[in-house]
């Protein structure tokens, strides 16, 4: 089992611990955006992925091959992919735009401070609005508090809970320095956040969240590797050597928009080499495509997938919309003219509002994109000077 099977999102406030209880779950730190964040508005995913054993005599699970009550063997029950993004705006778009590959969350409150903080109040609000129903609360720092507290903070939680999607979730409270009830959230992990029933018949379809030119400068021509996509795949099967499709493709000067066919020639996820990838954690697929066409995320916001069964791409895109109440900045309704940023899968628009009528929002963008129909779309308006996240809505 080299591939992960699942997508958790990680949620929380920004000096909750996310990095700290991803390093104790996975051995990896996932603070790697601080390149990403000055991209702006494009968006980029994190992945960290780990192995959850079973054993099954003691009836726990466990992040060690080795069971740590009985000492025996334990089995690899399966392997999950968590799922991070940098900063509070992208990380609410994220969820929602990339809803699709997210099959539950797991949310970080830190005992240390009053529960609910802003954010942890925002996140929860766009687990209910994302449907993300699989929600595993990790009650972080409890070291920093005194048991009382610590229960007191527990009670707030429950509280903060109720009537949310996550109500009945499980609280783990853990101390992820010292590797304290790690293994609890494993195993609430199992019990919370079932692999999804997915359909390997469908055709694949992956949202590119990476592209990359792997060749050293100065290498031979003959010996020069093909174009890397980076992704999840949404649904389906995707199969070493059949035959694919990136739309919308790349800008070109003179024909406009040009999608291009390509051949999967190697797929590879984080555990290594595959024939075939379904959807769960991130996959590599190496294609028969000019580097030079990839080099520097230039496909990011593409889909890969069959050539018959890829929507087709639009720059104009009609979706129903819902403003959301937000801290800190007014949200009147959308006005016709009014320039927008949508995301939506991995892609981004840029463009503005076109119409609205009868709820419905038609938005004229400066590129196309490739959107399944009934994607979530996450929607921004400039506040000031930045892009907030105003509201979402479902491609039409
Ligand atoms: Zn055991």
């Amino acid at each position: 089992m080299l591939q992960a099977v699942v997508n958790i999102g990680l949620l929380g406030h920004v000096d909750h611990g996310k990095t700290s209880l991803t390093k104790a779950l996975t051995g990896k730190w996932t603070d790697t955006h601080s390149e990403e964040v000055k991209r702006g508005i494009s968006i980029r995913l994190g992945y960290a992925d780990t192995n959850i054993y079973s054993c099954p005599p003691c009836g726990l699970h466990t992040l060690n091959e080795k069971c740590p009550k009985c000492g025996g063997a334990a089995k690899l029950k399966r392997r999950v992919s968590f799922l991070d993004a940098p900063g509070h705006e992208t990380l609410m778009t994220i969820v929602l735009s990339a809803s699709s590959i997210m099959d539950g969350a797991l949310l970080l409150i830190a005992a240390n401070e009053p529960c609910p903080q802003p954010q942890t109040a925002e996140h929860l609000m766009i687990l209910n609005i994302a449907g993300i129903k699989n929600v595993v609360v990790a009650q972080t720092k409890i070291d920093l508090v005194t048991k009382e507290q610590a229960k007191a903070h527990y009670d707030s939680i429950k509280k903060f809970l109720k009537g949310s999607v996550a109500e009945n979730a499980p609280i783990i409270p853990v101390v992820s320095n010292y590797g304290i009830n790690v293994d609890a959230v494993a195993d609430a992990i199992e019990s919370t956040i079932p692999t999804p029933a997915r359909d390997p018949a469908l055709p694949p379809i992956m949202l590119i969240s990476r592209s990359f030119d792997v060749n050293k400068p100065g290498t031979p021509i003959p010996s020069l590797k093909g174009g890397v996509l980076g992704g999840s795949l949404v649904q389906g099967t995707l199969k070493r050597g059949e035959a694919a499709l990136v739309r919308p493709g790349l800008e070109t000067p003179k024909k406009g928009m040009k999608e291009m066919e390509v051949k999967v020639e190697s797929l590879m996820c984080e555990g290594g080499p595959l024939e075939s990838a379904a959807p769960g954690g991130l996959i590599a697929v190496g294609t028969s495509l000019d580097p030079n066409v990839s080099k520097a995320d230039s496909l990011v916001g593409c889909l890969l997938g069959r050539p018959d069964s890829l929507p087709d791409s639009k720059s104009e895109l009609s979706f129903d919309h819902h403003l959301i109440q937000r801290e800190g900045f007014d949200n009147p309704p959308l006005k016709a003219g009014e320039p927008i940023v949508i995301n939506v899968g991995t892609a981004t628009g840029i463009g503005v509002v076109a119409a609205i009528k009868k709820g419905q929002v038609l938005a004229k963008l400066k590129k196309p994109v490739c959107v399944v129909k009934g994607s979530t779309v996450a929607i921004s308006r400039r506040v000031g000077q930045r892009w907030r996240l105003a509201g979402w809505g479902r491609s039409l």
